[in-house]
């Protein structure tokens, strides 16, 4: 397939020509013609996978030359990601006459503000700015006739619901829809009942696998040993660049310390840290003046850093979804990259839950030649048949028993 053959007017065709894409992935081939005849579209499909030009072509496709609007609305749940929708949709139409704005939150008014009074095609926006613009009346949705919900599963994780609610009540009701997300999961099938009309789903690929190219290994150690474990492995493996994932900010900000104590470029990406900061760090990772960058879930999610060689998890996920989502970040162009998660006592039950979403066992290894400290999960073996029940998990009427308490799922 061509994407001279999904019916997008000519100005999209020379936009990814000059991106240097040769064919359409296959979440944009299933889900652009549907876009193009006016369906409301639910598309679900891992990270990375170009779900963003699966919308982005097509509406630009439909909304003509410049009008009054915004007449495209684009929620993204993370300052980062309304970022990097918004660069995206600069570049796709560059050959048009069309204007995008950028609107979140972390960074002054006025200059949104006066995007917005010059007016703009497509607006991609965070939930709480766009809110904050809504009440001051520098923006109004009447003229919106198509709607984005990106990163839906993170949107509801964040708790937006409710302010994507008051957005969306703002639309006109004949607008056409469009929810994206990694994942479905129950909660989000409340919002498509209710802001979707008549939805063609295309979900592609298994959604819980994480990429296939991906080698998984768990690194048992002792609480006390995990930094030396981090900056051994840094040692020992040959990589370009590593994302290491942590599970605070706090946490992200000690890693971060202790790497660059030890010589490496590294960088930090959370949400305590300002917008100037994050696309700093950010950048420097892409041109490779970082080469490694410690980030927390909630800040990283969806971000579009290719050719990550391994992805480091300090500390193992507290949402099994999560590991998926973080995996996501290698082996994204069908090349092989390798994820390695630090794993210690405490974190038993949360990687079996890893285990069991993947439906995959990990690997445990030992890196040689390290002066380990004696961990009771070194013992694991031992456990062989309890693990193997623990990781299936027995189901009891919408709970599972995980090592004797129950879970709700
Ligand atoms: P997702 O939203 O599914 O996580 P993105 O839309 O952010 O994925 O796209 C991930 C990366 O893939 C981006 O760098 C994008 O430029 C690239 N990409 C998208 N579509 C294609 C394509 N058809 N061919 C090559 N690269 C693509
Ligand atoms: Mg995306």
């Amino acid at each position: 397939m061509q994407f001279s053959e999904l019916g997008l007017r000519a100005a999209m065709l020379d936009a990814v020509a000059e991106l240097g894409y040769k064919e359409p992935t296959p979440i944009q081939e299933r889900a652009i013609p549907l876009l193009l005849e006016g369906r409301d579209v639910i598309g679900s499909a891992q990270t990375g996978t170009g779900k963003t030009a699966a919308f982005a072509l097509p509406i630009l496709t439909r909304l003509g030359p410049h009008g009054p609007g915004p007449r495209c609305l684009v929620l993204e749940p993370t300052r980062e990601l309304a970022f990097q929708t918004h660069e995206s949709f600069l570049k796709f139409a560059r050959f048009t006459q069309l204007r995008c704005g950028l609107v979140y939150g972390g960074v002054g008014y006025g200059k949104q503000r006066e995007d917005l009074a010059n007016g703009v095609d497509v607006l991609v926006a965070t939930p709480g700015r766009l809110l904050d613009h809504m009440g001051e009346k520098a923006v109004k949705l009447n003229m919106v006739k198509f709607l984005i919900l990106d990163e839906a599963d993170r949107m509801l994780d964040m708790g937006f619901l409710p302010d994507v609610k008051r957005i969306v009540e703002q639309t006109p009701r004949d607008r056409q829809t469009a929810l994206f997300s990694a994942t479905i999961p129950p909660a989000i099938e409340t919002l498509i009942t209710w802001a979707m009309n008549n939805p063609e789903t295309v979900a592609i690929g298994a959604r819980r696998s994480p990429a296939e190219t991906v080698k998984h290994v768990l690194y048992p150690v002792a609480e006390a040993q995990k930094m030396d474990l981090l900056l051994a492995l840094l040692e020992a493996i040959h990589w370009e660049s590593v994302i290491v994932f942590c599970r605070t900010k706090r946490g992200a900000d000690e890693v971060e310390q202790s790497l660059k104590r030890a010589k490496h470029r590294a960088a930090v990406i959370h949400s305590d840290r300002s917008q100037k900061e994050r696309e700093q760090a950010l950048e420097g990772f892409k041109k490779g003046s970082y080469e490694v960058l410690v980030a927390t879930d909630v800040a990283s999610r969806g971000l579009d850093i290719a050719d990550v060689s391994h992805v480091i998890n300090y500390d193992v996920p507290q949402h099994p979804e999560d590991y998926v989502h973080r995996i996501g970040r290698t082996g994204r162009a069908q090349a092989t990259g390798d994820a390695f998660t630090l794993y210690t006592a405490g974190d038993a039950q949360a990687v079996f839950a890893v285990e069991r979403f993947i439906t995959q066992k990990i690997e445990r290894l030992k890196l040689e030649g390290f002066p380990y400290n004696y961990t009771a999960l070194f013992d694991e073996d031992k456990l062989g048949p309890l693990h193997e029940r623990r990781v299936k998990g027995v189901k009891m009427g919408g709970g599972y028993y995980i090592g004797g308490s129950r879970r709700k799922r």
